[in-house]
This record gives C-alpha cells, sequence and structure tokens, in this order.
C-alpha cells in the first residue's frame, strides 16, 4: 500500500517550514525534492570513493567506474532499452536535445523539415532553430487546439518525405497534456523521419518503455526524478548513435588521437568527452531505483486523485480559468484568475509558504496561443497531499481577496 505520510518523511526538506509557514512544495515540474537515499548517497560517494572513472588502474577509481557502469545499467533496464551503450549520460534534457540537434546537421539539407510541436519547451525549439539556421531546413510546428492538445490530423497531413526529424514532448510542462508520442513515431517512421521525445517532464510519473514506443531518442534530467542536478540521459538506438557525429571533442571520447587524425571512442564514450558529472551519474541511479521502489502505478494513481482534487477545489474559485483540459494529463494544473497578473498571486500565497511557478514555463509559443503572458502552475508530485492541496486554495483565495 502506499503511504504517503511514510513517503514524506524520506524528503528532509518537506518538513521545513517557509516564511514561517509549513512549506507546500507545489513547483514539481520546475524540479522534485530529494529522498534523504538520494542525499546520503551523494555524501557516501564523496566521503568513500571520489575518483575519476575508465582511466585509473588504482581501486577507488574501479569502484567509481563500476559504480558509474551499475547506474548506466540500471536506467537501461528502466527505460527498457536494447543496450547499455545506447545510455548516454548528459547534463539535462537540454543538452540531450543539443548533442541531437547539432548531429543531425549531417543529415538534414536545405529544404528538408524539422518538426515540432506547438506544446515544446524553449529548450525543444531553439536547438532545432539553430539546425535549420545552419542547414537552411524548414521549421514547422504540430498546431494544438484550444483544450492543449496536439491536432493530430494536421500532424499526419504535415508529414512527407520531407521530414527528417519529429520533436515532441512526452507530456507537456506547461499544461500537464501527455501526447500520444507511439501514434506519433509510427506515422513518422513510414515516411523516413526520425523522433526525438522530450521525456522531462514524463519520467517523473511514468516509465516509458522506449522498445515499445519505438522512439529513435528518448531524453529527460535527473532533477526531476529526484535525482541530482546536472545529470540526466540521453537514449539513442544504436543505429542512431553510431551515425550521429560526436558533440564535444575531449578527453575519454576518443579511440586514438594524431595531429593528422583522431577516431572516436566506442558508444556510449564517444558521447561523453571530459570528466563527466561521476557523483550525480551514480546517484541518478539510486534516484531511478527509489521512484521504482516506490513504484510508477502507485505514482500514477495518487497523482490522478491529486489532480482530480486538485482541479475540482481550484474550480471553486470565481473567475479562475484552467489552461490545459486535455483528458489525458499529468498532475499539472495551469489556471489564471481574471483581472489578476499571475506573479501577483505567486508572490501572496509564497508569504503562505506555497511554492508554485508563474510565467511562461519557458514555453511562449503557448502563451502566445492563449493570449496570456503566462499562468501559474501548480504541479504535484507523488509526495503531496490533498491537505496541500487545501492550504494552497486557501492562499489563493486570499490573495485573490487582497488584489480585487
Ligand atoms: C524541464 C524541461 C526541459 C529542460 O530540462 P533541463 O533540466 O532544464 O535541461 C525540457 N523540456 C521539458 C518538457 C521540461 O519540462
Amino acid at each position: 500500500m502506499f503511504d504517503v505520510q511514510k513517503v514524506r518523511a524520506q524528503f528532509p526538506i518537506l518538513s521545513q517550514t517557509v516564511n514561517g509557514k509549513p512549506l507546500v512544495y507545489f513547483d514539481n515540474g520546475a524540479t522534485a525534492q530529494k529522498p534523504q537515499v538520494v542525499i546520503d548517497a551523494i555524501s557516501k560517494y564523496y566521503s568513500e570513493i571520489n575518483a575519476n572513472i575508465h582511466r585509473g588502474v588504482h581501486t577507488l577509481s574501479q569502484l567509481a567506474t563500476d559504480a558509474y557502469e551499475v547506474s548506466r545499467n540500471t536506467i537501461q533496464a528502466h527505460l527498457n532499452a536494447k543496450y547499455n551503450h545506447e545510455i548516454v549520460f548528459t547534463s539535462g534534457t537540454t543538452q540531450g536535445i543539443n548533442l541531437v540537434a547539432s548531429g543531425f546537421a549531417a543529415f538534414v539539407k536545405e529544404g528538408d523539415e524539422v518538426m515540432v510541436s506547438a506544446l515544446e519547451h524553449h529548450s525543444n525549439i531553439v536547438p532545432w532553430q539553430f539546425l535549420c539556421e545552419k542547414t537552411g531546413a524548414k521549421l514547422v510546428v504540430i498546431p494544438m487546439n484550444e483544450k492543449g492538445e496536439l491536432i493530430i490530423s494536421e500532424f499526419d497531413k504535415l508529414l512527407s518525405d520531407k521530414t527528417k526529424i519529429v520533436a515532441v514532448n512526452h507530456i507537456s510542462n506547461a499544461l500537464g497534456t501527455v501526447n500520444p508520442v507511439k501514434y506519433i513515431v509510427a506515422k513518422a517512421h513510414e515516411v523516413g523521419a526520425a523522433v526525438l521525445i522530450d521525456g522531462a517532464q514524463a519520467t517523473p510519473h511514468l516509465r516509458p518503455d522506449v522498445q515499445d514506443l519505438d522512439c529513435d531518442f528518448y531524453v529527460f534530467s535527473g532533477h526531476k526524478v529526484c535525482g541530482p542536478t546536472g545529470t540526466g540521459i540521453l537514449y539513442g538506438k544504436e543505429s542512431w548513435l553510431n551515425q550521429l557525429p560526436p558533440y564535444m571533442g575531449g578527453g575519454e571520447m576518443i579511440k586514438e588521437v594524431t595531429f593528422e587524425k583522431t577516431t572516436y571512442a566506442d558508444l556510449p564514450h564517444k558521447f561523453e568527452a571530459g570528466t563527466p558529472n561521476i557523483a550525480g551519474g551514480i546517484v541518478l541511479g539510486t534516484a531511478i531505483n527509489y521512484m521504482n521502489g516506490i513504484g510508477f502505478d502507485n505514482i500514477a494513481r495518487y497523482e490522478q486523485e491529486l489532480l482530480d482534487y486538485g482541479t475540482k477545489r481550484l474550480l471553486e474559485i470565481e473567475g479562475l480559468k484552467i489552461y490545459g483540459t486535455s483528458e489525458h494529463k499529468a498532475s499539472v494544473i495551469s489556471f489564471n484568475i481574471e483581472g489578476i497578473h499571475p506573479y501577483d498571486i505567486g508572490t501572496i500565497i509564497d508569504k503562505l509558504g506555497v511554492a508554485v511557478r508563474t510565467g511562461h514555463h519557458c514555453a511562449q509559443p503557448i502563451m502566445n496561443y492563449f493570449n496570456i503572458p503566462g499562468t501559474i502552475r501548480a504541479s504535484f508530485a507523488f509526495y503531496n497531499t490533498k491537505e496541500e492541496i487545501d492550504i494552497f486554495v486557501e492562499a489563493v483565495k486570499k490573495a485573490q481577496m487582497m488584489l480585487s
């Protein structure tokens, strides 16, 4: 049985007060809090095995290397990737997307098309714009509807043999929409296009199966799955990673270097130049094990309850509008209150101990679509409670009263 109080006790930060009030942390879409096992694992690494990896013959270096590779295997199993060399450690989702977009210049030429969706985070837009500027390819956008869902019939029409890659998120960070990524992959493959899925917002809520999705690339950030900041994963199909040129040059990514010619290391090291975030990479495995210990079925079921309850309670507030009303939604509620700037609500409820995100959520095209400057976004994690939702709703009501 899932016991939220037992889970909460594992997160030291959740028992803190902020501005003299108990912390209600509803900014999980920006970053997740860390359980004690993750905090302890970082300390243990630096206290007991700190050494550089893949280069020393000495004992600590081997211990560190082993722990790093065990973490890679943990993540391979978690994503159900076919090979462990399809798992590349990165600094986060942003770096993973930039790595692929930069390398894709080798496969894209003038007149080709690169497709993103209207629901993307800036980090899944701008790297593709770089690619288009560099190659003369055209950026094509899958449109969305009023509910914040992708218009799939339009996607079908936009696809053609000019499409070289489609980059979409699995779940929208701004609206919570769950996108039909499996369908998108299957359709894109029919025209020979590759697909990159931005899983930054999905991995905290579900366990992706990359072989079942059949995606070519899947990226996510460690810090959103209870892991350390500055960590992330790029999954790529072996055949794509073999074709893709390296992103950064340096130590560890080479086979042989002479001034005439350098040959690259085998996967995944070809993409892991320099000393990585060793502690972070190891502890990302700890975080993934922790999440699997809670169980993604439990997480999904419980978060759905929070989403339903939060939606119902917020809709009691007069003049409140929720953006993102897709049937398939993660536990993210984006909203505004008539006549009040989101920033003002965020500032007042912070004084009451409630942490939410306000603004455009790095997704300005979505805000432009709705013709709003931004929203207030409450994003729930499995360690949040209905009692916290009550405190939050009362805080929003109080802010509304003060501001109108
Ligand atoms: C957070 C997020 C990103 C960026 O992740 P970083 O950890 O900042 O690199 C990209 N896409 C989505 C959907 C996100 O939620």
